[in-house]
């Protein structure tokens, strides 16, 4: 197996020093495809404290060139650090503290000697000079990389997005969520008629003697590895201001291209400090407004790059009346990037809070009937194929894949959300969600910088468990840990109605539901799954007259009957 790898790793070396080319993305293996595979011993011995960028970007050749510095603290006595990298890279050489170092590169990965044993504790820097071309994104930014596109003015138009691929497709990193650098600096040379849009602040510009520009963007803020991004063009700024329920004053930055300043501008007035508000009100102060509140758009649909989102929905507000991709990008600022998945498998954490806040903020807008029909567009897609939050170690592409729950994680977990709030009550709800969030009910006394954190489906049990005052573990076995929907049955005994659940495995399920009889609807609590009411025949009844509780309906095919019916299509 190595070897085989090492000689594809070779032949695109080769490749790369003739001229930096050829290796198409076809070439690369699925460990640099792929992101949060289970951590190997070697990335395990360290926590990365801070990258450092420096790369030009040579348009013509859609290739890149320069240097990453990984700053690093030995968790335990180490005496070779292993980064991931993809290996159709050309390394230049590798220096340390000392000087020199030696490595050995496969097709994903670099382990650099580090010439010393590095005691658990200390830190230490390398820095690896490279070049090469990076994975062309296929269809970003769900296959991401980088993507050269033009603008409808012929200017080069570039973007990174890696959500599924990881930071190991850019620069030497150690690609797993669990490992969020405090900080990152990005030195980034163009062309000098284009513009670096990147994360935390400009530090500062300067004019290379060749009349390129350099852009030196720097955060200090934990961040999300594929929250890190370029994007470069011929940009036009757009600023504001936002005041924080904090008292930060929170920079607002667009960069839109030249071609659409004009409708970039009109975005800016009429929703972003009203987006921004909502999230304020719902969640808690933006988290990042010591640095900026960042748009920049993009060749792709977006992507929630931390204070720096990618934005490419052409300015259209959907049939709800504003510009969903925006909100759903700005939910990620509080749900992917405040509060990050330490695994994928609990990457519902970042999408399902992500997705329900559109219909959250449709209903501020619009009123009930579009969040309703927002609600129920989303049942529709839910597939129930596997559970929303797995057990286990998920890398992006198993999440994506035949065991994991792939766009459930979106719909789903939005509704799981819904029916949590149902049950938990308004407050109680949005209370777990700040504290979820901030670890405080009553984040409006946080100043910056607030601090990020990784969270997991237990951790939000817990926290669940203890504003509601009673262990929610069956609400969650059920509804974030199984396959299927629950499905709620109604029966006539006699002069009463009893309602039962049917759980998966037959797991306890005592979820009350909402039920109107004459005309008034009461919140019925179940016992053994069971819920009786007296009196009364199924006719009088009406169950969950606002779905407020998911549950398998008619409607909602089974993931089987999805199946069946997508090998029917494709036959
Ligand atoms: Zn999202």
């Amino acid at each position: 197996m190595k070897s085989s790898s090492n000689r594809i790793a070779l032949s695109c070396l080769a490749a790369v020093l003739v001229l930096v080319s050829a290796c198409e993305p076809g070439s690369r293996n699925a460990t640099t495809m792929d992101t949060g595979l289970p951590l190997s011993e070697g990335l395990q011995a360290y926590d990365v404290l801070r990258y450092t960028l420096r790369n030009e970007i040579l348009v013509d050749r859609e290739a890149i060139a320069g240097s990453a510095s990984v700053r690093f603290a030995a968790l335990r006595d180490m005496d070779t650090l292993e980064l991931d990298f993809d290996g159709t890279f050309h390394i230049d050489s590798i220096d340390g503290p000392g000087g020199t170092l030696d490595h050995e590169a496969t097709e994903s990965k670099l382990f650099i000697k580090l010439g010393e044993t590095v005691p658990a504790g200390e830190t230490r820097e390398v820095t690896v000079r490279y070049r090469g071309k990076p994975v062309v994104a296929k269809r970003p930014p769900w296959d991401g990389g980088f993507q050269w596109a033009e603008t409808p003015s012929g200017k080069p138009w570039i973007a990174t997005s890696f959500q599924g691929e990881g930071c190991d497709i850019w620069w030497p990193c150690k690609d797993h969520p669990s490992d969020e650098p405090d900080g990152v600096d990005l030195h980034i040379t163009v062309p000098g008629d284009l513009t670096v849009a990147s994360n935390g602040v400009l530090v500062g510009v300067t004019d290379e003697p060749d009349g390129r520009k350099t852009f030196h963007w720097q955060t200090n803020v934990p961040t999300n590895l594929y929250g890190i991004a370029l994007n470069i063009g011929p940009y036009e700024l757009i600023e504001g201001t936002h005041t924080s329920t904090n008292g930060t004053e929170i920079p607002l930055a667009f960069w839109a291209i030249e071609d659409h300043a004009d409708d970039a501008r009109k975005l800016f007035d009429t929703e972003m400090n009203e987006m921004v508000a909502f999230f304020e009100k719902f969640a808690g102060p933006y988290p990042w407004g010591q640095e900026k509140l960042g748009i920049a758009e993009t060749p792709h649909l977006g992507m929630e790059h931390q204070t720096i989102n990618a934005y490419g929905n052409e300015f259209k507000r959907d049939k709800y009346g504003f510009d969903w991709l925006l909100h759903h990008e700005l939910a990620h600022e509080w749900f992917g990037n405040l509060v990050s998945a330490s695994d994928y498998a609990d990457l519902w954490i970042h999408e399902g809070f992500g997705a329900y806040m559109q219909p959250v903020y449709t209903q501020e807008v619009m009123g009930d009937a579009a969040f309703h029909a927002r609600m129920y567009e989303a049942y529709l897609g839910i597939r129930a194929c596997n559970p929303v939050a797995p057990r286990g170690e998920f890398s992006d592409d198993r999440l994506h894949g035949d065991e994991g729950p792939g766009g459930d994680i979106y719909g789903r977990g939005a509704w799981t959300l819904h029916s949590l709030r149902y049950l938990m009550g308004d407050e109680p709800f949005w209370e777990s969600v700040r504290v979820l969030l901030y670890d405080t009910p009553d984040p409006e006394t946080l100043e910056p910088p607030i601090a990020a954190r990784h969270r997991t489906t237990d951790d939000y049990l817990e926290i669940t468990s203890t504003i509601a005052g009673r262990d929610l573990s069956w609400f969650f076995e059920v509804y974030f840990r199984s396959t299927a929907v629950p499905e709620l049955v109604a029966r006539q005994e006699g002069a009463d109605v009893v309602l039962e659940w049917k759980t998966e495995d037959d797991l306890p399920f005592d979820m009350p539901v909402p039920v109107r009889r004459s005309g008034e609807v009461v919140r019925v609590e179940f016992s053994s799954n069971t819920a009786r009411l007296a009196g009364l025949s199924i006719a009088e009844v009406q169950i969950d007259p606002f779905m407020q509780v998911l549950r398998k309906l008619p409607s909602l095919p089974t993931c089987a009957e999805r199946e069946a019916e997508a090998k029917k299509a494709e036959s």
